[in-house]
């Protein structure tokens, strides 16, 4: 998923994303957006990336490459100013201020949360005592409709948090998932909301927590801005086909 270059080792954050899928680059972007430091740690294997064409995800009236669409939430993530690394998380561990996460190339971050949304893959959690899981063929982490897990700091976003299998889905998890950490965190919140001038200062109001006023000017610039990032990435097809089921692309 080409993340962001740091040295990560003995780095701290705010909070851990563990999957850079669906769910896990909504969040970030979220948790981002709100002025956490943020990190997702991703080892580059959405399930998304098996789609052919997707066609259901909003926003979009013929559907989308689906490896582009996962391209351009890692791009609003970064625009977020949250951090990417390209890396296996091997190993969570509760410490006295939050968590320690372990990735397979050696490093280890802290953080104060973690969210995990890693779609089924839990063998990371082994050690974090109060987390408990769901088999149901597939492994899921028992969470609540907010993502929140047995344990304090720990979420569970998208798929591993036994949301449906629709990415419409796991995007909204992942943000309904942030917002929930901010919540907890008693960050003062309101929405993430861009309103036009005036919207709440006009009736005598300060601008909410979170949210934001703009000027015409302003609103003309982030659009000029926007034609051009999207123009850039539709500017032609997706050079990354599909990726085959694992027992399919053995026979081949
Ligand atoms: C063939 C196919 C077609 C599909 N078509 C559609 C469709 O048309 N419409 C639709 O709505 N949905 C579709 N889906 C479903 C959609 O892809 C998923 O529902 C969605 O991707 C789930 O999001 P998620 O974030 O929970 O998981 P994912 O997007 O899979 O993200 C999980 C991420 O966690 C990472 N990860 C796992 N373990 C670790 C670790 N230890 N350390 C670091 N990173 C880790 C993975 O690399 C991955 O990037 C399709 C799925 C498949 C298989």
């Amino acid at each position: 998923m080409d993340g962001n270059e740091f040295d990560a080792d003995g780095s701290e954050f705010d909070a851990v994303v563990v999957g850079g899928g669906v769910a896990g680059l909504t969040a970030g972007t979220y948790l981002a957006r709100h002025e956490l430091d943020a990190l997702v740690v991703d080892d580059g294997e959405s399930i998304l990336r098996r789609n052919a064409h997707l066609e259901n995800v909003p926003g979009f009236p013929a559907g989308v490459n689906a490896r582009l669409f996962l391209d351009l939430l890692s791009s609003q993530a970064d625009r977020a100013g949250c951090e990417r690394r390209d890396a296996a998380v091997e190993r969570v561990r509760t410490t006295d201020d939050g968590f320690a996460v372990e990735t397979g190339d050696g490093a280890t971050v802290r953080a104060r949360y973690v969210v995990a949304a890693t779609k089924n893959e839990t063998s990371y959690l082994d050690g974090v005592e109060g987390v408990d899981l769901v088999d149901r063929g597939k492994t899921y982490v028992d969470a609540d409709e907010r993502g929140r897990t047995g344990v304090e700091g720990l979420y569970a976003a998208g798929r591993l948090a036994g949301k449906p299998h629709q990415t419409a889905v796991a995007a909204g998890h992942g943000a309904e998932v942030a917002v929930t950490l901010l919540e907890d965190d008693d960050r003062p919140f309101y929405h993430d909301w861009v309103a036009p001038e005036g919207y709440f200062t006009g009736r005598g109001r300060d601008v909410p927590p979170g949210c934001e006023e703009l000027g015409d000017e302003e609103r003309r610039r982030r659009e000029r801005e926007s034609l051009a990032v999207m123009r850039d990435h539709f500017d032609a097809p997706h050079p990354e086909d599909p990726e085959q089921h694992p027992s399919v692309a053995d026979e081949e």
